[in-house]
């Protein structure tokens, strides 16, 4: 198609984005064109809009941004099979490549050579986006577009969430009210965790947590979260602990909160090196750690498109706020802001 369209792009090596026009993309023989209906700002956008660490040594501008959306597709590559024109489709985030031994074994999902939508290929913040068919998640018209878009995040939970056992009649300590954090305590609501301790750090948050099914809300740094998970449950520690901030302190309070050969699910990402009493926190515990990166593929998006099908869940609390794409900076700001009062903010190009 051609044409031109508007996209936020990263066009130079320092913070901030900028709207502009650029042309509508080629599409490759193994790729579909998709117009964007609607995408939602994930925090690796506000890392590479911020200009951190991590974005300054991976992100190359000039780069279109964002990789959390559904849209339509408008024209399919030559090589194309499973995709057609009017399809309704989201995408998997992660590229695979399908040669390295991860991909061989059913591991796409921690592909040895896997290139990321939005960071290391333009992304969708714009009105069109050349998809690989690779990645491409076909949509069940059943889900509304608000919901679709954000299917990669609440993928991030489920996959999270379920991994290593389950946790129905479990009880289960969440450290971290960022979207993910939120999303999985409804997951393990919907999946019947017996007991629910979401902890944070902003109020606003906190209080979507507790609609998505929260049964103790604990407050960073002001609560003793040793003390009141001691005794929410009965001195034995929580079966499960999703920990999706990152932070030494959470990953500290998550290990010593920890049942005796309970799982440990390592999700968030810190800035740097942390240190774990390996000793009490893992190995006398028995303890199962899990890490989770992305989503499995396709196995999780199957789970996760099950859950919005079927309305078991209800994701609506989360999507806090709407901006047409122009006014992404809004999205920013918000996300950005002291007091974290928004969670997914969807943009419609
Ligand atoms: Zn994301
Ligand atoms: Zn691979």
């Amino acid at each position: 198609m051609k044409g031109k369209m508007k996209a936020i792009i990263k066009r130079e090596s320092k913070p901030g984005a900028e709207l502009t026009e650029v042309d509508i993309p080629r599409i490759s023989p193994n790729e579909v064109l998709v117009n964007v209906k609607v995408a939602s700002i994930c925090g690796t956008d506000v890392h590479i809009y911020k200009w951190n660490e991590w974005a300054q040594n991976r992100i190359k501008p000039p780069l279109i941004i964002g990789h959390e959306f559904a849209g339509e597709v408008v024209e399919v590559g030559t090589n194309v099979k499973s995709l057609k024109v009017g399809d309704f489709v989201s995408a998997e985030t992660h590229i695979p490549c399908n040669q390295c031994f991860q991909c061989k074994t059913g591991k796409q999902h921690i592909c040895k050579n896997v290139s990321i939508l939005g960071v290391d290929i333009n992304g969708v913040f714009a009105d069109y986006v050349a998809l690989p068919e690779v990645c491409a998640w076909k949509n069940s018209e059943k889900i509304p577009f608000e919901f679709a878009s954000v299917q990669e995040p609440l993928g991030n939970s489920v996959y999270a969430t379920l991994e290593g056992g389950g946790v129905t009649g479990k009880k289960v300590a969440i450290f971290g009210c960022g979207p993910i954090g939120l999303f999985a305590a409804g997951v393990a609501r919907v999946s019947g965790a017996s007991e629910i301790i979401s902890i944070g750090k902003h109020e606003f948050r906190m209080e979507i947590a507790k609609k998505m099914g929260a049964d103790h809300i604990l407050k960073y740094p002001d609560d003793d979260i040793m003390k009141l998970i001691t005794e929410i449950t009965g001195g034995e520690g929580v079966d499960v602990v999703l920990e999706m901030t990152g932070s030494q302190d959470a990953i500290n309070q998550g290990l010593t909160v920890l049942k005796k050969g309970g799982r440990f699910t390592a999700f968030g990402i810190p800035s740097g090196k942390v240190e774990i009493d390996l000793a009490n926190g893992i190995i006398f515990k028995g303890a199962n750690i899990v890490g989770i990166s992305g989503r499995k593929m396709f196995d999780t998006w199957y789970r996760v498109a099950g859950l919005l099908e079927s309305k078991r869940i209800d994701i609506s609390p989360v999507i806090t706020h709407k901006f047409p794409l122009e006014e992404f900076r809004k999205g920013f700001e918000l996300m950005m802001s002291k007091e974290r009062k928004a969670a997914k903010i969807l943009l419609f190009p």
